[in-house]
């Protein structure tokens, strides 16, 4: 009888109908949150301009202190807001930055251990055309940036400097942005990798060469220069067997995480 009650059970567990997911109701701090949102893009609010105070959001929006504050909190971390305590505080509008993407994309690249290769690959198929387009696109200025960073008397040539004013020297906003949060990925990983002093200064001639083929505006020659600048990473990345590996060495990762929270 026993085993026959357990195989009934088993059995109607097999076929259980399918239920949708349960709806979740929106918080009343995430609706908060969304209005200030849309508020600071309806009135073009720029980073520094005051915000209504936490008991003014009180009294206008009939939330408990509490909501307000949870709504506040949670803005904040988004890098939306900036919270000064103190009679002398206030809240004024911020812009999330770069920063805050790319340490997300980070976390979650050691979190689900995405291979080395996977960096790699997107690499290789984004910069050249991230190069190409800075050819196209870079203000003088800018190429002068890039002429100056990738100079033989900066020791911070090879550095991932280059290739942040490169993607900003694109003129489009999606490579920036997403470039940006690729690049803090690559500079944590070179940093934890120790990657020889010879291999930074074979990436500052590298850094050299695409830097002068923008100057001359040649598009296609500065794509290729950046594709053999990133398969020469990826080979030395190769010989030591990491390409299969976790784009972060994990427990590097861990050690520099509790190191930032002290500084
Ligand atoms: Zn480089």
């Amino acid at each position: 009888m026993v085993k026959k009650a357990t195989q009934t059970k088993e059995k109607s567990a097999e076929v259980a109908p399918y239920l949708p997911e349960k709806k979740r109701l929106p918080k009343a701090s995430d609706l908060l949150g969304n209005e200030i949102r849309a508020m600071i893009l309806e009135q073009g609010l720029l980073p520094g301009a005051a915000l209504p105070s936490e008991s003014e959001l009180i009294d206008s929006h009939q939330y408990s202190r509490g909501t307000v504050r949870e709504a506040l909190r949670l803005l904040e971390a988004e890098g939306y807001i900036s919270v000064q305590r103190g009679p002398k505080g206030g809240i004024t509008v911020r812009y999330p930055t770069v920063d805050l993407v790319s340490k997300s994309l980070a976390t979650m690249l050691t979190i689900d251990l995405s291979p080395l290769s996977d960096l790699f690959d997107f690499r290789k198929l984004i910069e050249p055309a991230a190069a190409e387009l800075a050819a196209k696109n870079a203000t003088d200025e800018q190429v002068e940036q890039l002429l100056a960073i990738s100079d033989y008397s900066i020791p911070e040539r090879g550095s991932i400097t280059f290739h942040n004013v490169l993607s900003e020297s694109t003129g489009n906003e999606m490579f920036r942005v997403i470039l940006a949060a690729v690049n803090r990925v690559v500079e944590w990983q070179t940093s934890l990798e120790g990657v020889p002093e010879r291999e930074v200064m074979h990436a500052g001639d590298a850094h050299a060469a695409i830097a002068k083929a923008i100057s001359l505006r040649q598009g296609s020659r500065a794509s290729t220069l950046m594709l053999q600048h990133i398969q020469s990473y990826e080979k030395i990345m190769a010989e030591r067997g990491r390409l299969s590996e976790a784009t972060l060495p994990r427990e590097l990762w861990i050690a520099q995480l509790r190191r930032s929270v002290h500084s």
